[in-house]
């Protein structure tokens, strides 16, 4: 089976599955079953009450039965679907299910997901994700549960949401509590929320959190906030015709000198430069367009641009990455995915079998984004150097493993293998990758 007919059977199956037709007919038998409630409460008399009563039973078993079709179809769409992704993959080899590294790591993989989830600003699946991936021991329903101990208890909910959306007081197991979900969520729930002001052109809740964050900010070596404040200037400057704000004072020209009178002189040590730059635009301000500041003043993509840089910072200055690990770590499986299972067809071959626990076959080429530790293998050993085996550098230039050097060298001397040099192993320098 081909991709290609992978990709129609996915869109057969995300068409078949929905269970818009289910929910509808559960609201439908709600309904009747209300509307017979009410009947009751309105006749009060017990001769009419079993009357409605046994009206009431063709209507649900009909009702119950269009549900489970309903549920039929859905079920047979998934079985269908598998059934041709078992396929797909029959055709390609099969990947090696008798080693997975991450079967013993369930603890770890679930705080990946709940971390995610939160990440992604989804509050809501991420308390029931953790409420679920509780061990079975805690969910599974016992009749003294007031005897267990108590777990620990922590209110999750998103500050923005509707009351009834809340969940509150969802058990949380000790290690998914220890990366403290709930201070996290109100972190996130801030930065989505200066996302969604960035997405409406308002950037003071930005500028504010900039300004607030200012030292840290500036100790990363982050421009963020002059950023930020720059576009601001910027957004002024272009009048209530472009950015759509009263026509006041505090807006157009005016109001962007104004802005910079008050906001610029905290950065003229950095950036002393580009505000110049920008108050001498003023010059230009009716035709800004042929003016050689045409290009300070675009700002197209500036906004999309602080957008990812704040996302960047917020959650660098969260200890986080930008990224979120899940997503690039499954990316990175998906796009090795490919190189795995054509290795493991052509080992079953050749009848041979993976030996290197810890590491792969073959190199798996990934953006640059995606690479974040450097290793370096040996070209004589073809061994990976460690901690203990650490790259050396010869002061031709040439690197190889310590102990490839120490075995090669007679003596205290050695002869490079990859050029006529000769020297002293104790002019091999130690690199740090
Ligand atoms: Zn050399």
């Amino acid at each position: 089976m081909s991709l290609l007919e992978l990709q129609s059977e996915l869109k057969k199956f995300n068409q078949a599955s929905k269970l818009t037709g289910a929910v509808q007919d559960v609201d439908r038998l709600i309904e009747v079953l209300v509307s017979a409630r009410e009947e009751v409460a309105a006749a009060n008399d017990p001769h009419s009450t079993s009357l409605t009563l046994t009206k009431l039973q063709n209507p649900v078993s009909a009702q119950l039965d269009a549900i489970n079709t309903d549920l039929g179809r859905v079920h047979k769409s998934q079985n269908a679907f598998y059934k041709s992704f078992a396929r797909a993959f029959k055709d390609r080899g099969t990947l090696p299910t008798d080693h997975d590294p991450m079967g013993s790591q369930t603890a770890l993989i679930n705080r990946a997901i709940a971390m995610h989830l939160l990440r992604e600003g989804q509050f809501g699946v991420a308390t029931t994700f953790i409420k679920e991936a509780q061990p079975s021991s805690q969910t599974t329903s016992q009749p003294s549960s007031q005897s267990q101990p108590q777990t620990p208890s922590i209110t999750i909910s998103r500050p923005d949401t509707p009351p009834d959306a809340m969940i509150t007081d969802a058990a949380i197991p000790s290690d998914l509590m220890a990366f403290q979900s709930q201070a996290l969520q109100e972190k996130f729930a801030a930065m989505y929320s200066t996302l969604t002001a960035l997405k409406r052109r308002d950037l003071y809740p930005a500028i504010q959190w900039a300004r607030e964050n200012s030292k840290e900010l500036e100790a990363r070596g982050s421009n963020l906030e002059f950023e930020l404040c720059k576009l601001q200037f910027i957004w002024l400057f272009k009048g209530p015709f472009f950015n759509g704000l009263p026509a006041t004072m505090e807006n157009g020209v005016p109001g962007a000198l104004r802005y910079a009178r008050e906001n610029f002189a905290s950065f003229q040590q950095r950036h002393l430069r580009e505000i110049q730059r920008l108050c001498c635009a003023m010059v230009y301000s009716q035709n800004l367009a042929d003016s050689p500041y045409r290009t300070l003043f675009d700002i197209t993509l500036a906004f999309d641009e602080v957008a990812s840089s704040f996302t960047r910072e917020f959650c660098s200055l969260l200890g986080l990455s930008a990224e979120s690990p899940l997503y690039v770590a499954a990316t990175a499986g998906a796009l090795a995915l490919p190189n795995l299972v054509k290795w493991t067809g052509i080992n079953k071959a050749k009848n041979t079998e993976w030996t290197t626990q810890n590491e792969l076959a073959f190199e798996t080429p990934l953006p640059k984004s995606m690479l974040y530790h450097s290793i370096f293998v040996c070209p004589v050993s073809r061994g990976q150097t460690t901690d203990a085996n650490p790259p050396v550098i010869l002061p031709c230039g040439h690197v190889l493993a310590k102990e490839s050097l120490q075995k090669l060298a007679k003596g205290s001397r050695y002869k490079c293998p990859y050029c006529p040099s000769e020297g002293v192993v104790k002019d091999a320098k130690e690199i740090i990758l």
